[in-house]
């Protein structure tokens, strides 16, 4: 196939709606990373090629003639080579999609692009591959779909929403008319619209995984920590207590007294109501946060401030990670124990599941 004379804008805003179903992308920033390893595919930083062959950094961006990546067919299967310099700020995300933008637009198998043809490709036709890569990896990871939905659309802002440079941020901003056109046209409006609906409103957390249905700002109310919260959809549900309009519980979570009277359970002593204890225990009246409404019946944390619960303060509630790892392990044992077509169960020869956040936990700013 010839490489065509102009990006093909189209093709590449149906390809990343295809890919967001395809992979099922349900939270942002997107872990670019877990989609390469899920996939097999090869991801090396140009720091290891420097070490194996004893080079410098300048000298592996000549041979791979590309300054912010590179991806290779061998066979089958694709290799991704990206720079990890760490002069070039977050640019990793975005780099990283890009590549993966080459792969899912079919570039390397239709143009069939190796190193050696990579030198012959003229300045224009490398630029017409170069912006299709582009326009896939900003509608990947910044959809407009999504843009819109942000009060603040500073590029400081999207940049942290999405976990993109702010470089990359403000080209997502100019090139948002643009972008918004082409996906009206062909008419994939509700395609995206739908991708997203199921997350919208939802928020999660890339520590705990917990699933919530409320925008948390800074501390996650589960596991209490700070900058670990991302919009999207969680996979965990912390079980949930059931409370009244005022916030008491029905049920004493300690001992199951289900007559509650006060503030205090009448047989076991279980507080009944769930604050920031930081509020509650104030001295002399000086209120440290200023979080006074009743906590969800399962916040071992408070949201605003990071201190613990008054539930978790008396130990009413577990740590999170006890209920987290009795999840994880259910999904393990659902996962790796195979039974063959006479009930007999093989052994398990997969290889341990891989924790949902990767090797890096986003350190993104959560949503406001
Ligand atoms: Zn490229
Ligand atoms: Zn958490
Ligand atoms: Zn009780
Ligand atoms: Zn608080």
């Amino acid at each position: 196939m010839k490489i065509p004379t102009y990006a093909r804008y189209d093709y590449c805003a149906k390809r990343a709606c295809d890919f967001l179903e395809e992979y099922n992308i349900s939270s942002y920033p997107v872990d670019v990373e877990k989609i390469i390893t899920d996939n097999k595919w090869g991801l090396t930083p140009y720091s290891l090629i420097m070490q194996q062959f004893h080079c410098d950094r300048n000298t592996v961006i000549r041979c791979l003639r590309s300054m912010d990546g590179y991806t290779q067919l061998d066979d089958d299967n694709y290799s991704i080579a990206y720079n990890d310099d760490p002069e070039l700020g977050d640019r990793k995300r975005f780099t990283l999609m890009h590549e993966i933008g080459h792969i899912y637009l079919n570039h390397l198998v239709d143009f069939d692009i190796t190193l050696l043809y990579r030198n012959e490709l003229s300045k224009k036709e490398n630029k017409v591959l170069e912006n299709e890569a582009n326009a896939f990896a900003r509608n990947v990871l910044a959809p407009i779909s999504l843009v819109r939905q942000l009060k603040d659309k500073a590029p400081e802002n999207i940049s942290s929403k999405f976990g993109i440079t702010y470089y990359a941020a403000n080209t997502r901003l100019d090139l948002f008319k643009k972008d918004f056109e082409i996906i009206d046209s062909i008419g994939l409006q509700q395609r995206m619209g739908n991708i997203f609906r199921k997350f919208y409103n939802k928020t999660t957390c890339s520590k705990c995984n917990a699933k919530f249905f409320l925008r948390y700002r800074n501390f996650c109310p589960i596991c209490g920590s700070k900058n670990t919260l991302k919009w999207g959809d969680g996979i965990m549900d912390y079980k949930e207590y059931e409370t009244t309009v005022e916030g008491f519980v029905e049920t004493c979570i300690r001992c199951g007294n289900k007559k509650i009277m006060g503030n205090y359970c009448q047989i076991c002593g279980a507080p009944a109501r769930n604050y920031c204890t930081n509020y509650f225990w104030s001295e002399d009246n000086y209120q440290a946060c200023t979080h006074s409404e009743p906590l969800p019946g399962n916040a071992r944390f408070c949201p605003d401030c990071g201190a613990k619960s008054l539930f978790f303060h008396h130990n009413v509630l577990n740590a999170w990670n006890i209920e987290y790892d009795q999840f994880m392990e259910e999904e393990t044992l659902e996962v790796n124990i195979p039974t063959t077509s006479d009930g007999f169960m093989t052994i398990p020869n997969e290889q341990p599941k891989k924790l949902p956040w990767g090797d890096n936990i986003d350190e993104e700013l959560p949503f406001n």
